[in-house]
């Protein structure tokens, strides 16, 4: 890594992306958050973002010195052209292509493409994400390939050299867990399972052991099955 080297790590407040930032924060020497507020059903996650950068900051001293500024970008347009479980009070299901109603169409290329625009006008040349290609949920703008086509496309059209990062592509949720462990040992993991939000719900009453949730959306029940599988590989 080139001294000085920064980098823009996609915060949404979820487990995923606060493993992301904390693998930056070990790697890069200026790291700066951003995260998107779209009309989600449940700002909650977004108010987990906060929490976590300060024990970010307050539980790693190293990692506290080279944490950066925290951007919002507002994207009340997305919410507004996709009507999904996400953005609307309906339920959540399965559509008939194999999706959940949750997924808003091209979420990811949005994200990256702004986070990139405002990477260029910050100096920050990697760009970090938990997207994620091996607990599918669906979502064909998390696989690798439509992440690092984005990247291409976003070099030629930004004249840049961002590089694209998604340290949990290739890697499971037990994995997830175990990567906390690595970068942050225990107190990582702790922070992760009691300020980080997964639950599509936005339930947040009951500490489980694998975090706050309603242990039963489909979010929820990654998560725990990911924690279970986790503290089974940690015992054996
Ligand atoms: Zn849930």
């Amino acid at each position: 890594m080139a001294a000085g080297d920064g980098a823009l790590v996609l915060l949404s407040g979820g487990q995923d992306s606060t493993v992301c930032l904390a693998w930056a924060l070990d790697r890069f020497e200026r790291v700066e958050t951003l995260g998107f507020d779209y009309g989600q059903r449940h700002a909650v996650e977004l108010a987990c973002r906060a929490r976590v950068r300060a024990r970010l900051a307050a539980g790693f001293p190293a990692w506290g010195a080279r944490l950066g500024e925290d951007h919002t970008i507002d994207l009340e347009a997305l919410g507004a052209i996709a009507s999904t479980a996400l953005t609307r009070e309906t339920e959540i299901a399965m559509g008939a292509n194999g999706l959940p109603n949750t997924f808003v169409p091209g979420r990811n290329l949005i994200f990256l493409a702004f986070a990139a625009a405002l990477a260029y006008r910050r100096g920050l040349r990697h760009i970090v994400g938990g997207m994620c290609e091996t607990d599918f949920s669906g979502y064909p703008d998390c696989r690798d390939d439509a992440i690092k086509a984005m990247q291409v496309a976003l070099n030629i059209g930004m004249d840049s050299r961002f590089v694209l990062h998604t340290p949990l592509m290739w890697i499971d949720k037990a994995a997830t867990w175990r990567l906390s462990e690595t970068l942050g040992a225990a107190a990582l993991v702790e922070l992760i399972r009691e300020e980080t939000h997964t639950c599509y719900l936005g339930e947040r009453k009951e500490l489980h052991d694998w975090g706050y949730g309603c242990g039963a959306c489909p979010a929820c029940r990654l998560r725990a099955d990911g924690y279970a599988r986790y503290r089974e590989s940690s015992a054996s």
